[in-house]
């Protein structure tokens, strides 16, 4: 299980890339992703996934298999 950015929704304003645990959150040529090989959903170590509490974009970080 892992989550994913939304690329039209996100605006790069940086804040999910320090916050996770996992350091699964990557800027690549401009642009914020998730690698999904490590992102855990934030599970065992916070309640919530971490990167969506934080985004200031509603649905700009998904789950990937939804
Ligand atoms: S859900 Fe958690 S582990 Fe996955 S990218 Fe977001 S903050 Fe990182
Ligand atoms: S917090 Fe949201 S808008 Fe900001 S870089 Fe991360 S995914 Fe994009």
């Amino acid at each position: 299980m892992a989550m994913y950015i939304v690329k039209d929704e996100c605006t790069s304003c940086g804040d999910c890339e320090p916050i996770c645990p996992t350091q699964s959150i990557v800027k690549k040529k401009g642009l914020y992703a998730i690698n999904a090989d490590t992102c855990t959903e934030c599970e065992g170590d916070f309640d919530d996934p971490q990167c969506v509490d934080v985004c200031p974009i509603s649905n700009c970080i998904l789950p990937l298999e939804a």
